[in-house]
């Protein structure tokens, strides 16, 4: 496990388009770090130059202090695992866990107890002398992953690892990756544009927007207290209401309300649908609305309400019965009534 630092990472294509524009980011050492973003800002493209498959145009790249641009990929210990697993077909399992192995000079006795280690924590043991194209599209991501982690890498890189998986599969094998992880102490760059798949893993997110990384941190703040739009919308549903704001509040069609977070020259309240109760008493900032439509989902339940003419989406979890057109008290906890930057990223 390295402490990795990237500065200054820029890169376009021979298009010319910047799709890198100066990408600062520090992985800690044994940290989950994940990339998220939509697709094409530029994810796979800060992977490639980690793993040196890609030339950046400028900035620098160190592992453990050490300036890794200058090596050739084989001397990074940066392994790859990507969406489409990249297995030799004609090779069985074992050999190729073993490829990089034997690479690197390793043989004999010490190679294979190398391969069978990594194919043990894949839970794959018994599956070594089979072929690659008789094993499930699961199987095959995990000889991937065995494979990556066979040369003991200062670095697992991950890109959209479970994207080829179906959803049963995919819940499976998230948990199995953090356990991997943090068994071994890996540092490992995961990319994906699945905010479940970032939220449910990582130690901490990044999330990217036209080849910058905007906001950073562990998803439980990011998710909640979001300071930019872009964020607050990328990692799930929000409401952003209508009215003046001035001096840190919000003044609405159903009430005046404190915002949490700063002052923006271009500034948006927004609030979560799971933030907004559905109370029975006249709390203090509390204020009516009307149900209007519903949409049930099993464990949850998105309701709209018309607040005085503002539409509100809001979620509840073990919902109750409740009647269209019928009228209701809302309340929220002002702390999650958040002000965000929503000025147009460049
Ligand atoms: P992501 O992984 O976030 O989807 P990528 O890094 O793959 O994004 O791509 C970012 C942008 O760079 C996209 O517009 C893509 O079309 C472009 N791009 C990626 N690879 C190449 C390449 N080899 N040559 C030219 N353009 C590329
Ligand atoms: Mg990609």
């Amino acid at each position: 496990m390295a402490e990795v630092k990237i500065r200054g990472i820029s890169k376009a294509y021979s298009s010319g388009v910047p799709v890198l524009k100066g990408v600062d980011l520090d992985i800690h050492a044994g940290e989950l770090f994940f990339l998220l973003g939509p697709s094409g800002c530029g994810k796979s493209t800060l992977l490639r130059i980690l793993a040196g498959l890609v030339k950046p145009d400028t900035g620098s790249i160190s592992f453990d202090g050490v300036d890794i641009l200058s090596l050739p990929p084989e001397k990074r210990r940066a392994a790859m695992v990507f969406q489409n697993y990249a297995l030799w077909p004609n090779m069985d399992v074992f050999e190729n866990v073993a490829f990089g192995l034997r690479t690197a000079g390793v043989k004999g006795r010490e190679l294979e107890d190398k391969v069978m280690e990594v194919l043990e924590l894949v839970q794959l043991a018994d599956f070594a002398k089979r072929s690659v194209p008789s094993l499930s599209g699961g199987q095959q991501q995990r000889i991937a992953l065995a494979r990556a982690l066979a040369v003991d890498p200062a670095l697992l890189l991950l890109d959209e690892p479970l994207s080829n998986l179906d959803a049963r599969l995919r819940d499976a094998m998230r948990s199995e990756i953090r356990r991997i992880c943090s068994l071994r102490n890996l540092t490992a760059l995961y990319v994906t544009h699945d905010r479940q798949e970032a939220l449910s893993m990582a130690d901490r997110i990044g999330v990217m927007h036209h080849g910058l990384i905007r906001e950073i941190d562990a998803p439980e703040n990011l998710y909640n207290f979001p300071e930019t739009r872009f964020c607050a919308e990328f990692l799930g549903d929000m409401n952003f209401l209508n009215g003046k704001i001035s001096d840190g509040k919000i003044s609405t069609a159903f009430g005046e309300f404190k915002l949490n977070g700063k002052n923006y020259p271009v500034c948006a309240a927004g609030i979560r649908p799971e933030r907004i109760k559905i109370v029975e008493q006249d709390l203090p900032g509390s204020f009516e609305a009307i149900l209007e439509e519903r949409t049930f989902s099993g464990e949850s339940c998105d309701w709209i309400f018309n607040a005085n003419g503002e539409r509100l989406a809001v979620r509840e979890s073990a919902p109750a019965k409740r009647n269209t057109g019928g009228t209701y008290r809302l309340y929220f906890e002002p702390e999650f009534l958040l002000a965000v930057n929503s000025a147009e990223l460049d």
